[in-house]
């Protein structure tokens, strides 16, 4: 009869923070008094943690046992505590040793029959353990998978409650772990290339360009067109993740539960296309991260675009304001990191033929839907659907390997000349700056300057030009935007790349 306390750790939102549970047996009347867990927990975790100590054979404390999680001001309304919780109980009782407990964080869900279920945040709540000097976790063998990405922790896949008894009561569980290895970052092979792609230079051309820059893009189509194709594979053209970015998303993707733990490849660009049936919590998040997190730093890619909800639509403009999404959960307020390419895809029409019916009317509705997005979109292409390959005379497209060598030169280019800027990308920079301190040739901007006088350009969409023709002049190698570059991005702004019908895109 004795009291313990034993590490766990919650995550809130992408956050993981470390906790501590008391456990003390006393004299008493059999009775387990839980206390700093929500109300509404916590007969529901003491019921849990009952029912898993009898169906593991172990023995539950024939005495007043009291359990005290810290500190109160967390919410703290997970499962992911309920393993560490048995572990104090255990060692309050006396039938675990609890030398060395401290030097552990335990991590999950207890099942009624004694299973340790897999929890969401194992990442950012190891590293939340590691940061605070504990690098040992015992986890669900279900997240095993991901926690083994943490370099510098060693850690325990445990199965269920009589297993990690047994290893505790031996005093085994060190020699169970398992350390990470140090390994470095891998290139890692995209099944899918930009090489598959036939035909559609033009959209090719828009989507290197929006690579290159960050720059939002529509792909304008009717159905069947390659338009996700090619959405699919502007990761394979984007540079690879940093160490830093990899971590990040990782992190999103582990506390988004391990459904969606082992989607992410580290390295790799994520690229999340929801359904337009979506719910608004899958897309923004809610208990979890949605969509628009799952694809920080990488692409969220909206096919039917103008399908979705307008509150969907309309809540789209936050996160890419922002780069993040505030999602309100009781008393707490939750960020998720949300920044990302967005890349839309729509048939001009509501029929989406390429012998279209629509009247002009219900075009103009069709399109008006994504009228807000739009607004935030650099560059807008035609995707036409080929169908005599070969016969057209198209030769099989570049390959990705050699789309991503120009895009990363141009990404070089625009990084070194953004040094000491808090911006990256050409898409990140303010119009004040573009017109300051980042000179054009002179007379180059005099066909904006006389849209922007006629009212043909908003000052919004002037800004969005010359970032694009930046892109360009970067991607071409030269030091600054001539007239050639305006042109181009003024093109690709409108839409203008040449189209089946003959039709300007807005
Ligand atoms: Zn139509």
């Amino acid at each position: 009869m004795a009291d313990a306390r034993v590490h766990a750790a919650i995550v809130i939102g992408v956050t993981g923070h470390l906790i501590q549970v008391e456990a003390d047996v006393t004299d008493g009347l059999p009775a387990l008094l839980l206390a700093g867990l929500p109300e509404r927990g916590t007969w529901e975790t003491r019921d849990r943690v009952r029912a898993a100590f009898l169906n593991s054979g172990l023995a539950w404390p024939e005495s007043r046992a009291t359990v005290n999680v810290l500190p109160a001001e967390l919410p703290k309304g997970g499962t992911a505590a309920d393993l560490a919780i048995a572990v104090a109980l255990l060692a309050a009782a006396g039938a675990i040793p609890d030398s060395g407990l401290g030097r552990w964080v335990f991590l999950g869900e207890l099942g009624l029959d004694g299973a340790v279920r897999p929890v969401q945040g194992v990442l950012p709540m190891i590293h939340a353990a590691v940061a605070a000097g504990i690098p040992r976790a015992v986890i669900p063998a279900a997240n095993a998978g991901e926690a083994s990405q943490i370099p510098g922790a060693m850690v325990v896949p445990v199965r269920d409650l009589a297993q990690l008894a047994g290893w505790l009561r031996n005093g085994e569980l060190e020699e169970r772990g398992r350390s990470s290895p140090l390994v470095g970052r891998c290139s890692p092979a995209s099944p899918v290339d930009l090489a598959d792609v036939i035909g559609n230079a033009a959209a090719r051309r828009a989507l290197e360009v929006a690579a290159a820059g960050g720059h939002h893009l529509f792909l304008q189509g009717p159905s069947g067109s390659p338009a996700t194709m090619l959405a699919e594979r502007l990761p394979t053209i984007l540079p690879p993740l940093n160490d830093e970015a990899s971590r990040e998303v990782s992190e999103i993707y582990s506390a988004a539960g391990d459904l969606y733990a082992d989607r992410f490849v580290p390295g790799r660009p994520p690229l999340v296309s929801p359904h337009h049936t979506s719910t608004q919590a899958a897309i923004f998040g809610a208990r979890r991260p949605g969509a628009v997190s799952l694809a920080h730093r990488g692409v969220l890619y909206l096919d039917d675009a103008a399908e979705f909800p307008a509150v969907i639509l309309h809540g789209l403009r936050r996160p890419l304001e922002a780069g993040e999404v505030v999602v309100a959960r009781g008393d707490w307020t939750i960020r998720y990191p949300a920044r990302f390419t967005l890349v839309l895809a729509s048939p001009p029409c509501p029929c989406g033929a390429v012998a279209c019916v629509c009247t002009p009317l219900a075009r103009r509705r069709h399109l008006a839907r994504l009228a807000g997005l739009l607004d935030r979109v650099e560059i807008r292409t035609r995707v036409v659907r080929l169908n005599r390959p070969g016969l057209l005379g198209d030769s099989p497209g570049e390959s990705s390997a050699a789309v991503a060598e120009r895009v990363a030169a141009a990404r070089e280019r625009a990084s070194a000349r953004l040094t000491g800027t808090p911006w990256r990308t050409n898409a990140e920079v303010p119009l004040l700056e573009l017109r300051t301190v980042f000179r054009t040739v002179a007379g180059a901007l005099d066909p904006l300057d006389r849209a922007l006088n006629t009212g043909a350009l908003t000052v919004r969409s002037y800004a969005q030009v010359l970032r694009v023709a930046w892109t360009i002049a970067d991607l071409g190698a030269t030091d600054t935007p001539g007239r050639d570059e305006i042109q181009e991005a003024l093109a690709l702004w409108k839409g203008e790349s040449p189209g089946p019908d003959g039709l300007p895109a807005r």
